[in-house]
């Protein structure tokens, strides 16, 4: 077979005959015009006399010839398992971002910052570890500390159930370890809320073990470069997953290569247009040779999200804003909020919030103004949050579908931890014009000496 047609085979390129001799005079893209320097060049073929890399020929497929290239063939999964790490690793010790976890191999630390960012992006997550670090700066600070304080630092970030499960660890660590970050994976396992992945980078990272990890940049990256089709969720795919991770894994340096990874799959192998052109493994990925990088992983349909609306009531009271504490067994445990809740079938939002305010703080309120709405998603549903100003009758709050109650000033709100949707609310409260709250005469609202009508 002539190099010609070898290379269409290998490239699926359409049946189109390239021109011959010089392909300069047509072709699109020109052999230098790359808008990424290409990290890849150790096999190269003749184009028109000119040496191109792989990155380089599958920009311009439709114009490709070869003169006197050698041979060129897929690697096998064997191949593949030799030359990854070695490429990875190349390109992780070039391309690494500066961050402040890789500066250190103090395993609380590290910890810490597998935590954080899990299912959050790097660039959120730097702040709130500085925050973090500086409050509980050891494992043993932290361990002491009440749960409500580290929710405090953790409001924002979202997923509370971390912190929850970090803390109450950093306690077992204390208990069963003498403060120690465990270093056998089985005790790292005991942990609440260590898994597989958490403990494999943890262990890998900060004691250099060959610990295997799989997430879902990991699995983004094996399915495409070993072009692997079945669902990632299903227990044999999984298990063929955690397999090819180990494989891959240098004895020498576990640690920067699960880090290369993650950096590979958030930086240049991404869910979406990934960088296939500046990718240091291409000539390796089956994905991009069968032209399917788009298509893997195959994950299942996603399933519809559900949309809620809520009614959230600020109560006020001489000043004084009412908050609740939401219970520690529910989403968002240990968090504050306004108390308030969903309307039930029929009902408009001031009806349940009347209702729900009742239900929750046994108070009787009277439902004012809106003040905001608010959209917020979680992952795995949106809501609404319609916040309502509104005045409290006589009578004390007491916690009846809550943890607690508190009255508090608008400056106080800063002290104890809302989730995400609360914040904005208070955000725009203290953004209008009265931060007291609206108020009421001869039957109209006012606020800030504007007359606004009841809602
Ligand atoms: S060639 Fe593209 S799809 Fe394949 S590993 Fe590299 S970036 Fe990922």
């Amino acid at each position: 077979m002539n190099d010609d047609l070898e290379t269409d085979r290998f490239l699926r390129l359409a049946p189109r005959r390239p021109p011959k001799g010089r392909f300069s005079a047509r072709r699109k893209i020109p052999h230098n015009s790359l808008d990424t320097p290409c990290a890849f060049r150790d096999d190269t073929v003749r184009i028109a006399g000119k040496l191109l890399c792989f990155n380089e020929l599958i920009m311009m497929p439709q114009y490709a010839t070869i003169h006197g290239c050698r041979k060129w063939t897929m690697p096998n999964d064997e191949e593949r398992l030799r030359k990854l790490p070695a490429r990875l690793l190349k390109w992780y010790d070039k391309a690494k971002r500066d961050l402040p976890w890789r500066r250190t191999r103090n395993p609380y630390r590290i910890w810490l910052a597998e935590v954080m960012l899990q299912q959050t992006r790097v660039e959120t997550v730097v702040p709130y570890y500085k925050r973090f670090l500086k409050r509980f700066p050891k494992l043993t600070d932290l361990a002491q500390a009440p749960v409500d304080d580290v929710l405090e630092v953790w409001a924002g970030l979202g997923y509370y159930s971390r912190a929850r499960n970090f803390h109450a660890a950093a306690q077992k660590t204390v208990e069963n370890h003498g403060g120690k970050v465990p270093r056998r994976l089985e005790d790292m396992l005991q942990l609440p809320g260590v898994g597989r992945y958490t403990a494999g980078a943890v262990l890998s990272i900060a004691y250099r073990q060959p610990v295997p990890i799989l997430d879902g940049n990991v699995t983004r990256i094996l399915c495409r470069l070993f072009a692997i089709k079945s669902n990632p969720k299903l227990g044999r795919t999984q298990k063929r997953l955690w397999a090819l991770s180990e494989s891959l894994l240098p004895r020498d340096r576990p640690g920067d290569f699960n880090q290369a990874m993650m950096e590979f799959g958030a930086t240049l192998c991404t869910p979406k247009t990934p960088a296939c052109s500046a990718c240091p493994v291409a000539n390796l990925c089956e994905a991009l040779r069968l032209g399917k990088v788009e298509q893997l992983p195959k994950m299942p349909k996603p399933k519809p999200v559900p949309h809620y609306d809520v009614a959230v009531g600020l109560i006020w009271r001489r000043k004084r804003l009412l908050i609740a504490k939401r219970p520690m067994d529910v989403m968002l445990g240990g968090l504050w909020e306004f108390p308030g809740g969903k309307p039930e079938k029929g009902e408009t939002l001031e009806e349940a919030l009347h209702r729900e305010v009742k239900e929750e703080v046994g108070l009787t309120v009277e439902v004012g103004p809106l003040l905001t709405t608010v959209n917020h998603a979680y992952s795995h549903f949106k809501v609404t949050l319609h916040a309502f100003h509104c005045r409290s009758g006589r009578g004390r709050p007491r916690a009846l579908a809550c943890d607690a109650v508190r009255w508090v000033a608008v400056g106080q709100l800063r002290d104890y931890p809302f989730p995400a949707g609360s914040l904005r609310i208070i955000r725009r409260l203290l953004e209008g014009p009265d931060p007291f709250g609206p108020k009421r005469s001869h039957g109209r609202w006012s606020w800030g000496g504007l007359n606004v009508p009841p809602a």
